[in-house]
């Protein structure tokens, strides 16, 4: 960090700085200019809190040179994190995962069918909400426990490993108990104390961006799981909130390269609640492979036009295999 003093600080002022520094058992290193006087610090192993600093008198901004995550950063460690599931592999160099299912899991059949057509067209994962964060109280909220049941047993027939979301720390036992990934949706992106428990969980962990989170924001989320000893954890960009009304959100592609850059963790794509609407969804599934995006999740439901949540963006089984055909002919492409 670097503390930016007042062109009118005194030097007693500048003396209650270093000592405030040295009281939070950092260095301080005084850069006397022309103009005004700058503090550097020195010795913090990462973000350093300048709550103290910066209401001290004669302070004028404190400019921060490190960044709130280190552990997720590729600085920190330069080989990127493959995350295993079973015999599935995530991450660079991996053929790109699909993980695909219905928004929210309604009946044993409906899972069974969205199961049935997934695998048969490819995916690798299976996806379906038991818990469901809906803006409307009203609007169906989710099976919770006897949803997991039908998503794990129509995972368990079709030899698809299983993803859902744990919305509360209280639903974190059930949620382990039967599924291979846990799911924290945007909603949930700063829920930090959901953060601490999915990270001493161990179990691998998809974290969806904040729909109004910048990337510093997502990259510290994922740094809550991982500071308590889980790396297993998969990014999931699925758009943003911008003034564009014409989609659901903004998909923010270009984070796919720089998260890959900036982090050492694998990154996929939602392209169905990024625009919200099935028609789209193809052309932004390959866009994100094209971007090096390490896999897509993709909303498939038996028949959209009855799906009890996220109908309009769910692909039925012959849009799946469809996009599924264009995927694979991209992988080749691609050299996957
Ligand atoms: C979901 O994947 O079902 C979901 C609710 O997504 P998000 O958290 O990205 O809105
Ligand atoms: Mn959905």
């Amino acid at each position: 960090m670097l503390i930016v003093m007042e062109h009118s600080a005194t030097a007693d002022q500048v003396r209650a700085v270093q000592e405030a520094v040295e009281a939070m058992g950092l260095q301080a290193a005084p850069i006397p200019g022309r103009e005004r006087t700058a503090i550097g610090v020195l010795g913090n192993q990462g973000y350093v809190d300048d709550t103290t600093i910066r209401n001290l008198a004669g302070v004028r901004e404190c400019i921060h040179v490190s960044k709130p995550y280190k552990l997720v950063s590729r600085d920190f460690h330069p080989d990127s994190t493959i995350v295993a599931i079973g015999d599935l592999r995530i991450g660079d160099g991996m053929p790109p995962v699909v993980i695909a299912g219905p928004c929210s899991i309604e009946t044993p059949e409906q899972m069974q069918s969205a199961a049935r057509m997934v695998k048969a067209a490819g995916a690798n994962v299976l996806r379906g909400g038991a818990f469901k964060p809906r803006t409307g109280p009203h609007s169906f909220q989710g099976l919770g426990e006897k949803g997991l049941k039908y998503l794990r047993q129509a995972g368990d027939e079709n030899g698809l490993p299983v993803i859902t979301e744990v919305m509360r720390i209280e639903q974190l036992e059930a949620v382990c108990r039967y599924a291979d990934i846990l799911q924290v949706g945007a909603r949930n992106m700063q829920n930090f104390d959901l953060l601490k428990e999915v990270g001493k969980t161990g179990h691998p962990v998809l974290l969806k961006r904040g729909m109004s989170a910048t990337l510093e924001e997502f990259l510290a989320a994922a740094e809550y799981i991982v500071a308590e000893g889980n790396n297993r954890v998969i990014l999931c960009e699925r758009g943003i909130r911008t003034f564009e009304r014409a989609t659901r959100n903004t998909l923010d592609l270009s984070v796919v390269p720089l998260i890959r850059e900036m982090s050492h963790l694998p990154i996929i794509v939602d392209p169905s609640h990024a625009t919200g609407r099935r028609s789209l969804v193809p052309a932004m599934s390959k866009a994100a492979l094209v971007a090096g995006a390490h896999g897509i999740m993709v909303e498939v439901h038996p028949d959209p036009a009855r799906a009890l949540c996220d109908g309009a963006q769910s692909l039925d089984g012959g849009g799946f295999d469809q996009l599924m055909d264009q995927v694979r002919g991209l992988m080749n492409y691609l050299g996957h």
